[in-house]
C-alpha cells in the first residue's frame, strides 16, 4: 500500500541466520459507533484524496461500521488504503439475529477485522474463548485479524499488567499454527488510556511491545515475532505520534477518537 513498496517496512538485521527482518508500520482508525453513511464516504473520500500521489512511509487502515464496508471499499483505492471491519462474529453462518460473519466482512471487500477490542470485552462480554473462536473464522475468510490487548487501571496499578497481556495473548492466539500467527497484526491498547487522553508513555508503551514480542518469541520463533507488527492504541494523536512511534518495537498506531476527521488523523499517518 502507498507510494514505494519498501518504503513502509522496518528493515532490521540480526545477527542469527543473518535473516532480514520485514514488518508493516501500520497506522489504523477505528471509527467506532461514528458517522452516518453519507458522513462516513465523505470522511474516506476525502481521506483518499489527501493520501493520493504522497509517499507514506506505513500502510493505512480504516474501520469504518459494518453497514459502510461496501460502500467504503468502492469509494476509495484500496491499494492505498486498507478496509477493516471492527468486529466480527464468533459463529460462521446460520441463525444469530443481527451478527456479522467473518464471510460476510470479506465479501465486501474488507481485508482486516479488528478482534477483541476492550469495548467489546467490556460491554458485550466477549471472553478470551469467545475472541478465539472470532479469530479462526477471520483467518480462515482471508481476513487480517487486528487482536486488540491490554490491561485496565487497576491491572496496572497492581504492577500486574504483563501478567494480563500475557494470559490474553495465550488464552486466544497461542492455539495458532505459527503460519496463522504470522498473519495477525496486534495492538496493544491500555484501556485506562483509551478515549481517556490519557497516553501510555514511550517508555510504557515500548516495554510492554518488547515484552510481547519476547512471549511470541519463546512460543513461535524470532522469525514470527520480529515479522508481526504491533500497534500502540490508547489516545494517540498529532502531538505523542512521533515519540510513540519512534520506539523500536511499536509498529505504529491503533487510532480512536482521532481517525475521525482528516485534519488529526493525516498528522499521524504523516509522524512516520
Ligand atoms: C481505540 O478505541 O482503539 C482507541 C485507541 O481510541 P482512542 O484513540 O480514542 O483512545
Amino acid at each position: 500500500m502507498g507510494g514505494c513498496p519498501y518504503a513502509n517496512e522496518k528493515l532490521i538485521i540480526y545477527s542469527y541466520k543473518n535473516h532480514i527482518v520485514m514488518r508493516k508500520n501500520i497506522v489504523a482508525g477505528n471509527w467506532k459507533m461514528n458517522k452516518t453513511l453519507q458522513e462516513g464516504l465523505a470522511l474516506a473520500t476525502e481521506l483518499n484524496e489527501a493520501l493520493k500521489n504522497k509517499t507514506i512511509n506505513c500502510d493505512v487502515i480504516i474501520a469504518p461500521p459494518f453497514i459502510h464496508l461496501a460502500s467504503v471499499v468502492n469509494a476509495i483505492d484500496t491499494t492505498t488504503i486498507g478496509v477493516s471491519a471492527q468486529n466480527c462474529a464468533d459463529k460462521p453462518e446460520g441463525a444469530y439475529t443481527g451478527e456479522v460473519s467473518a464471510k460476510m466482512v470479506a465479501s465486501t471487500g474488507a481485508k482486516y477485522v479488528i478482534i477483541g477490542h476492550s469495548e467489546r470485552r467490556t460491554y458485550y462480554h466477549e471472553t478470551p474463548e469467545i475472541l478465539k473462536e472470532k479469530v479462526l473464522l477471520a483467518l480462515a475468510n482471508g481476513l487480517t485479524p487486528i487482536f486488540c490487548i491490554g490491561e485496565v487501571l487497576a491491572e496496572r496499578e497492581a504492577g500486574r499488567h504483563f501478567e494480563v497481556v500475557k494470559s490474553q495473548i495465550e488464552q486466544s492466539l497461542f492455539n495458532l499454527s505459527k503460519e496463522e500467527f504470522g498473519k495477525l497484526i496486534l495492538a496493544y491498547e491500555p484501556v485506562w488510556a483509551i478515549g481517556t487522553g490519557k497516553t501510555a508513555t514511550a517508555e510504557q508503551a515500548q516495554e510492554m511491545h518488547a515484552f510481547i514480542r519476547k512471549i511470541i518469541t519463546e512460543k513461535y520463533g524470532k522469525d514470527i515475532a520480529e515479522n508481526l507488527s504491533i500497534l500502540y492504541g490508547g489516545s494517540c494523536n498529532a502531538s505523542n505520534a512521533k515519540e510513540l512511534f519512534a520506539n523500536p518495537d511499536v509498529d505504529g498506531g491503533l487510532i480512536g477518537g482521532a481517525s475521525l476527521s482528516v485534519d488529526k488523523f493525516m498528522p499521524i499517518i504523516e509522524a512516520f
